[in-house]
């Protein structure tokens, strides 16, 4: 299924505009003035640039910028040449321009991004993420303890976990299966339009929501149960755990094994003590602390791919480990999205009399109608107003 050639996908990396052919893409002039590798780190960054131009990409005239013509297939995929290449998954992001990368050999590399795609991804921060499927080349080792690569290639995205930053999407992950959101009964209380939000995100982002109550322990089962229902009914596949008492962590493991999994919900919610429980070491929480020339210190948060390894685990997997997407105040939500996100309003909202029906206060609203009638719960249609109402936003309210 996720073959080189497969036809028909959507979205992604590596994809210029157009529908095959070419496409004009600008460079900077300035190359010929950079200096010679110094180091490593230099190294790894100029690598690219000897290697960029294939065959394909003509340079242009123009004085002012450099523009190459790329040679795209029909799925406006870059045409690379494959026959040197190798299938890679990307654990983790260093940078905008450089990554791990699992080769097909299960071994790591540190990869560059071929000069040609960062121009490409020019409308995202950054042009490689954890998760990508890539194509990647090995660059002749001197012997040196680490393996060295190139990425020619970013496969199409099946999904993405993005956060808004302004109007530029931040991408966080790429092609993750499911969301675990996790809830916790109690300390801190469950909230229900908490957990629609992140249910929201998660559709938005094309990845499947799963919602897990956990501290099953200080709760009363049967409130906790008809909690559970609500999502169950609606379609949702739902969890009841424990990750202190052990209660429903063979049923989530069931869930995770063969997939990959990126866990969402409030901070104490018990997300790292589950993740430990599923396998010792998962719950740790990454940060990672660089410079940021000029500026000094602060701390970058990147996501990485962990791996689901023990012996509960066979069909493998990963968990994506981001504390900026486990405590997300991520993935803004345009608010005309908002109803689309609630999958049980999709095939009533057909029956509102205007198209553009907010669900709030029209006249002959279907949605209304339905959660008079008991068929949209109360709760749900309570947290499509909040959200609406931006109410949500700020993680100090979600305390409140
Ligand atoms: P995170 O911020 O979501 O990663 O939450 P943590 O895993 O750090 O857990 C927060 C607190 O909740 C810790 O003190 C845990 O011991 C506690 N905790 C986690 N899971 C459970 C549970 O199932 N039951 C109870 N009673 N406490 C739990
Ligand atoms: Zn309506």
């Amino acid at each position: 299924m996720a073959g080189r050639k497969s036809k028909g996908r959507k979205g992604g990396g590596g994809r210029p505009s157009g529908k095959g052919g070419k496409t004009r893409v600008g460079f900077r002039k300035n190359r010929e003035n950079r200096v010679r590798p110094q180091n490593l780190t230099r190294q790894l960054d100029d690598a690219p640039e000897a290697e960029d131009l294939t065959p394909d990409e003509r340079v242009g005239r123009s004085e002012q910028t450099r523009e190459r013509t790329i040679v795209t297939d029909e799925d406006g995929l870059l045409a690379v040449d494959e026959s040197v290449c190798e299938e890679g998954r990307v654990l983790q992001a260093i940078g905008s321009t450089r990554c791990t990368v699992r080769g097909a050999d299960g071994r790591d590399r540190l990869c560059t991004v071929r000069r040609m795609l960062r121009r490409i991804e020019r409308n995202t921060r950054n042009a490689v993420v954890a998760g990508d499927r890539v194509l990647y080349r090995d660059i002749e080792s001197d012997g040196r303890a680490e393996r060295q690569g190139v990425i020619e290639r970013i496969e199409p995205r099946r999904s993405e976990l993005v956060r808004l930053s302004g109007h530029r999407a931040h991408l966080i992950a790429a092609n993750i299966d499911q969301a675990v959101i996790v809830g916790s009964a109690a300390d801190p209380a469950l909230k229900p339009p908490l957990i629609d939000r992140f249910v929201c995100a998660a559709e938005r982002g094309g990845i499947e929501p799963i919602v897990c109550i956990n501290k099953a322990d200080l709760g009363d089962p049967g409130e906790l149960m008809q909690v559970t229902g609500r999502y169950a009914q609606i379609g949702y596949r739902t969890l009841l755990v424990s990750a202190t008492e052990g209660h429903g962590i063979d049923a989530l493991r069931d869930v995770l094994d063969g997939r990959d999994t990126v866990f969402a919900g409030q901070s104490g919610v018990g997300k790292s003590s589950l993740l430990n429980r599923l396998q010792p070491g998962l719950g740790l929480k990454t940060s990672e602390v660089s410079a940021d020339s000029g500026k000094g210190k602060h701390t970058t948060r990147t996501a990485s791919l962990l791996p689901l390894h023990t012996s509960g685990f066979p069909g493998g997997g990963w968990v994506v480990d981001t504390p900026g997407v486990r405590q997300m105040d991520l993935w803004g939500l345009e608010i005309d999205d908002v109803a689309r996100l609630f999958r049980e309003f999709v095939p009533i909202a057909t029956q509102c009399r205007f198209t553009d029906c907010t669900h709030m206060h029209e006249d002959d609203c279907a949605i209304q109608r339905a959660v008079l009638l008991g068929q949209i719960s109360d709760q749900r249609y309570d947290s499509y107003l909040r959200i609406r109402e931006g109410e949500l936003e700020k993680p100090e309210a979600w305390d409140a």
